[in-house]
């Protein structure tokens, strides 16, 4: 145990290391992406042998030659990753934990891994949700942050990045339970008003049209949602989780209250749900917010003179999570600050950036499970 814990820190101790040893050619880089690549391999072999670790729409594509395809390269450059950092990198934790990442997926079956179950479990857990969404997300928005970032020394595994990785197990792994508690309150509200008429009226309107109304619907409930959360103090103890990651970068966004995400993901569905938004119409929104979400608190230095009065931009968000005085209440938009200038909530000093991120005197404790129990704990320091 003791052993396995001192890997752990070693481990910890490498993906963490201070700059001077994380240089090019020292062989981080090519460690960190064969670690990443090599855990993410083996999580979507295990999701191919335990039908339950894999999502619907995930699983349906287990039967796609592509798919064996991309996991077989995904597994291939998750070796020669790990081997090249083995090569390079005095400490060898980082390759090393890379190739027996790797080696154990390919016991398992590598990208032929067939299932080890019948098939029709009616209950998951999205491992392979987690696997994928961490690695596109990263893979996405990693680079953009290297090239451009707003903190140009914030380290990529900065304070309190475990925890918003776990953070990303957890909406991940549970995403049944909280797919079915999303769209309950929606569902329940069209029994008792089924709406026939408008919904095929709404249904039948251009995508574009009915995209933007998406967007302008979902913002508008998702605005008041999230000013209650803050003007509410019970609300706040559930919200101040989000607001507590002290740096912001692609991970930050995921950290947030379990029981958050269920009232504001199942708040904002109603409109779109209960009006009859066609089902692509929907499912593009729902991959655009997702993109959105990650893309406004990541650590980007990106300026957008004109189009930052208009959409929402990381600057205008980063400010909703600043430290300063004049950040508190405001930028409660995640698509058009529009509503913000309407309802009185608006700051974007110009050229300006927050000094820094999180609560005053920093109340919500640290780790997932002390996050989770804190808006149930008795009486804590006033934020
Ligand atoms: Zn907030
Ligand atoms: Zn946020």
């Amino acid at each position: 145990m003791s052993h396995l814990h001192e890997t752990r820190m070693k481990l910890r101790g490498e993906l963490e290391a201070p700059p001077a040893l994380r240089r090019f050619g020292s062989g981080w880089i090519s460690g960190v992406i064969g670690l990443a690549l090599g855990v993410g391999g083996l999580l979507l072999v295990m999701s191919l042998r335990v039908p339950g670790f894999s999502m619907p729409e995930v699983r349906a594509l287990h039967g796609n030659p592509w798919f064996r395809l991309v996991l077989h390269v995904l597994l291939l450059a998750a070796f020669a990753f790990s081997a090249l950092s083995l090569a390079l990198r005095k400490g060898k934790i980082l390759g090393t934990c890379g190739v027996v990442a790797t080696l154990l997926a390919t016991l398992l079956g590598g990208s032929k891994a067939a299932s080890l179950l019948p098939d029709s479990t009616p209950v998951f857990f999205g491992l392979d949700w987690f696997a994928l969404n961490v690695l596109l997300t990263g893979f996405l928005f990693i680079p953009m942050e290297r090239i451009f970032p707003h903190v140009a020394d914030q380290h990529l595994f900065r304070e309190e990045w475990r925890e918003d990785l776990f953070y990303y197990l957890v909406s991940s792994f549970m995403v049944q339970a909280l797919t079915f508690l999303t769209f309950l309150p929606s569902k329940t509200v069209l029994a008792l008003a089924p709406l026939t008429e408008v919904r095929q009226w709404v249904g039948e309107l251009p995508f574009l049209v009915q995209f933007v109304a998406i967007m302008f619907l979902t913002d508008f409930v998702q605005y008041w949602v999230h000013r209650l959360f803050h003007r509410v103090p019970w609300l706040w103890r559930f919200h101040s989780v989000h607001h507590s990651a002290r740096s912001m970068d692609w991970m930050a966004g995921a950290r947030m209250h379990f029981l958050e995400i269920v009232v504001l993901r199942s708040s904002t569905v109603i409109p779109m749900f209960v009006l009859g938004f066609s089902a692509v119409a929907m499912n593009s929104y729902i991959l655009l917010v997702y993109l959105y979400s990650t893309f406004v608190h990541a650590n980007l230095n990106w300026r957008f003179p004109f189009l930052e009065r208009l959409l929402v931009t990381p600057r205008f968000h980063h400010w909703h999570h600043g430290l300063e005085r004049e950040a508190i209440d405001v930028n409660f938009s995640i698509h058009f600050p529009l509503f913000d200038r309407l309802f009185g909530t608006y700051f974007l000093p110009k050229d300006r950036w927050p000094e820094g991120y999180g609560i005053g005197g920093h109340p919500v404790p640290k780790g997932y499970l002390a996050q989770l129990k804190y808006p149930f704990r008795r009486k804590t320091k006033p934020a």
